[in-house]
């Protein structure tokens, strides 16, 4: 492809982004803290959910000092309802880095930034590139499609395509002004080149677009294929003088240092409420008895859905000394704790409990 052809691209997607582009609250700033924050909320999560987290977390966080000095609970309580707690613990994890080896700046240097907790190499990418305009592009899952289209490759959408994106991509790449080209990519993924229903029409660069030439822009790239897990679990609400049993999750593993409410999953063969007693025997070393359905609510984690029944009921024994990490809280208490989603559903409806009885919750 002609020199003058590539460049042309360039001149067009950015003239399109001068225009067309939304005025999200992280792209008026270049300071990479901000950035960073944004860049790691964005993903797994649409803009317009990650809006009110970002500006409640620069409020209760404006910077890496601030980060580092909050404890993690706070830090998870604050990341509650966005998932992927594993985000919210590395940007806490590398917020104390920053500040005990690097005076709480973010390096320029993509070896030492990599180093850090979280930053793989798109996140690397996007924080030098748009605050410091450092040449490196970036691929994700709206410049992945993209490029896909352009190129008219008809493999499914996942990071195994990037290889040849970034080969392809390279001469249309305009070095001098990355921060501002990897967000063009990304916006007109977002805007135009949708996953579904492309705006063709609009696209600033449909006449490098293969997929377009050959009309299979709604085939390309071939959607990715899921298996979606469905779990069914239970849990014990147990409450003592307007207090509620909760306890922590593991340190490791799935939705680690959350809270939530005592139970876990229905296994083969169990019917819901003998998972119950052994559940509950299991994590706190406890006999419960009058078990009475409550409520039910459904959750889609990214990884799996689950069908959550939680049950009243009354502890015959007391929690065993040898298993801790478990406290009385009231609802009011709450909210300091930061909790799964599918466990946040269910305060939803203890408080709305609360208040039909006359109580506060
Ligand atoms: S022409 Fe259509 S499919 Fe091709 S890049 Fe533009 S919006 Fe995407």
């Amino acid at each position: 492809m002609a020199v003058d052809r590539q460049s042309r691209f360039s001149r067009k997607l950015l003239k399109w982004y001068a225009t067309h582009h939304r005025k999200l609250p992280w792209r008026q700033t270049r300071d990479p803290y901000k950035i960073w924050i944004s860049e790691v909320m964005l993903q797994q999560t649409t803009v317009p959910a990650v809006i009110p987290y970002y500006e409640k977390w620069l409020s209760q966080f404006p910077d890496v000092q601030t980060l580092s000095a909050a404890p993690l609970q706070q830090v998870l309580k604050a990341w509650q309802g966005l998932g992927y707690y594993q985000r919210a613990k590395n940007l806490h994890r590398s917020a104390r880095i920053l500040l005990e080896k690097h005076e709480g700046k973010i390096p320029e240097d993509y070896d030492e930034l990599i180093k850090l907790p979280g930053f793989g190499p798109y996140t690397t990418a996007a924080v030098l590139s748009i605050a410091y305009d450092k040449p490196f592009p970036v691929i994700d899952a709206n410049v992945r499609r993209v490029w896909m289209r352009i190129m008219g490759k008809t493999k499914e959408s996942t990071p195994k395509a990037d290889k040849d994106i970034f080969k392809f991509m390279k001469p249309f790449l305009p070095p001098e002004k990355m921060g501002i080209f990897n967000q063009a990519v990304m916006e007109m993924g977002s805007l135009v080149c949708r996953p579904k229903s492309p705006l063709c029409l609009l696209c600033p660069v449909q006449e490098y677009c293969k997929a377009f030439t050959m009309g299979e822009q709604e085939i390309i790239p071939r959607p990715q294929k899921r298996s979606y897990r469905k779990i069914e679990a239970v849990i014990g609400i147990m409450e003592k003088q307007g207090k509620y049993l909760i306890q922590k999750r593991p340190p490791t593993g799935l939705l680690s240092d959350l809270w939530e409410f005592p139970g876990g999953k229905r296994q083969k063969n169990e019917t819901l409420e003998q998972a119950l007693h052994r559940e509950i025997k299991e994590e706190l070393g406890a006999e419960i008895d009058r078990i009475q359905l409550l409520t039910q609510v459904n959750h889609a984690y990214t990884q799996f859905q689950v069908k959550l029944f939680a049950f009243q009921c009354l502890l015959k024994t007391d929690p065993s000394p040898t298993k801790d990490g478990h406290r009385w809280v009231s609802l009011r208490g709450m909210k300091k704790y930061p909790f799964p989603s599918g466990s946040a559903k269910i305060i939803q409806f203890l408080e709305k409990r609360e208040k039909e009885r006359g109580g506060h919750p």
